[in-house]
């Protein structure tokens, strides 16, 4: 294993970019100036790069990164065959890297505040394995996005999977996380809440999150909504837990009221009928769809992963140094 440079260390900076056309170039210059920066104050070593990974893109991202890495060696292209979203797309750059002994992974819409690297790297250089970014406030988000990401964090408190408030994937990894991570192979890739369970020494870099300066959110409600449950179910069974609990909880309740209306029709009362039936019922039928749902959602997590298939494919690698296809 080499020996991480703690001094001088090189930097890759991990960027996934779906369909960014609008801001990729405007990202690329600030990234740019930012590395460029750091690397003529001796924070990081020379070779330090940029590494954008196209998800897949359907607009003109690709031709416009491939163009800049044809330009300038600062940045490498990894184009992946399709959209494999953020979490592969995030995968495939870090596994990418060989060169780096710290990955910093940021968004490509530049939101969260560039300026944070430094301190990201002095935490590094002061020891730590892992550092986190976190937001500072979510003013800059829709009302929308602030409910779905508040449920989101309490939910994964209560199931107890170990996420960090507010962190998404803006974070500081060094080598030995990186080879780490190589030993783990889910194909429910889950990094907020993979990386935490490592237990490597970590640190945390508090950061301002602006409004997008273009395009729009690629998460979508449907990746959103795919991304908490894997945060859940890739961490904890939990949920199955709480099915064995209601089934429980109902049986209890069901012996109850059988004699309860064991002992009515032994008085000769007459016991109600039509609505305690219905409702009884409806409400079964609900818990048991429930429960079918939550159990297979988990089997089709044991069927995704044994299929073991890669979790993304590269199209082809652009820097300028060796053009592969
Ligand atoms: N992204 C990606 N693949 C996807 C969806 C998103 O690589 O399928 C990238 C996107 O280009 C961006 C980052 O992931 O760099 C975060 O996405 P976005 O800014 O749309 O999410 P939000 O900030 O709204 O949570
Ligand atoms: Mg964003």
């Amino acid at each position: 294993m080499k020996e991480s440079n703690r001094e001088l260390p090189v930097l890759y900076l991990v960027v996934p970019c779906y369909n960014e056309e609008e801001i990729i170039l405007k990202s690329a210059s600030v990234m740019r100036d930012r590395i460029r920066g750091l690397i003529s104050s001796h924070v990081i070593e020379k070779s330090s790069r940029i590494l954008f990974v196209n998800d897949g893109s359907r607009d003109n991202t690709f031709n416009l990164l491939a163009d800049a890495a044809r330009k300038d060696d600062i940045f490498i292209v990894v184009s992946l065959v399709g959209n494999t979203g953020h979490q592969n797309a995030l995968w495939a750059g870090i596994m990418t890297a060989s060169k780096a002994d710290i990955i910093i992974t940021i968004d490509a819409d530049l939101q969260q505040d560039i300026n944070a690297l430094e301190s990201f790297i002095e935490c590094y250089k002061k020891g730590a394995e892992v550092v986190y970014g976190v937001r500072n406030d979510r003013n800059s988000d829709g009302t929308f996005k602030k409910l779905t990401a508040l449920t989101y964090y309490k939910l994964m408190q209560v199931m107890g999977s170990r996420v960090l408030k507010n962190h998404a994937d803006y974070r500081l990894i060094s080598r030995k996380v990186v080879d780490a991570l190589k030993e783990y192979n889910e194909s429910n890739l889950f990094l907020r809440g993979l990386i935490p369970s490592l237990g490597f020494p970590s640190d945390i870099v508090y950061f301002d999150v602006k409004e997008r300066t273009g395009g729009e959110s690629k998460y979508t409600l449907s990746k959103m909504f795919r991304l908490a449950t894997d945060g859940i179910t890739s961490f904890t069974i939990t949920p199955l837990r709480i099915i064995s609990f209601t089934g429980f909880i109902t049986m209890l309740f069901s012996v109850g009221f059988s004699i309860f209306s064991f002992i009515e029709w032994i008085q000769g009362k007459n016991v109600p009928g039509y609505t305690t039936l219905l409702l009884v019922t409806l409400f079964m039928s609900a818990i048991i769809l429930l429960s079918l749902g939550v159990i297979g959602e988990y089997m089709g997590k044991i069927y995704i992963e044994t299929k073991n298939r890669p979790k993304y494919l590269i199209d082809c690698v652009i820097c300028r140094e060796t053009e592969e296809e």
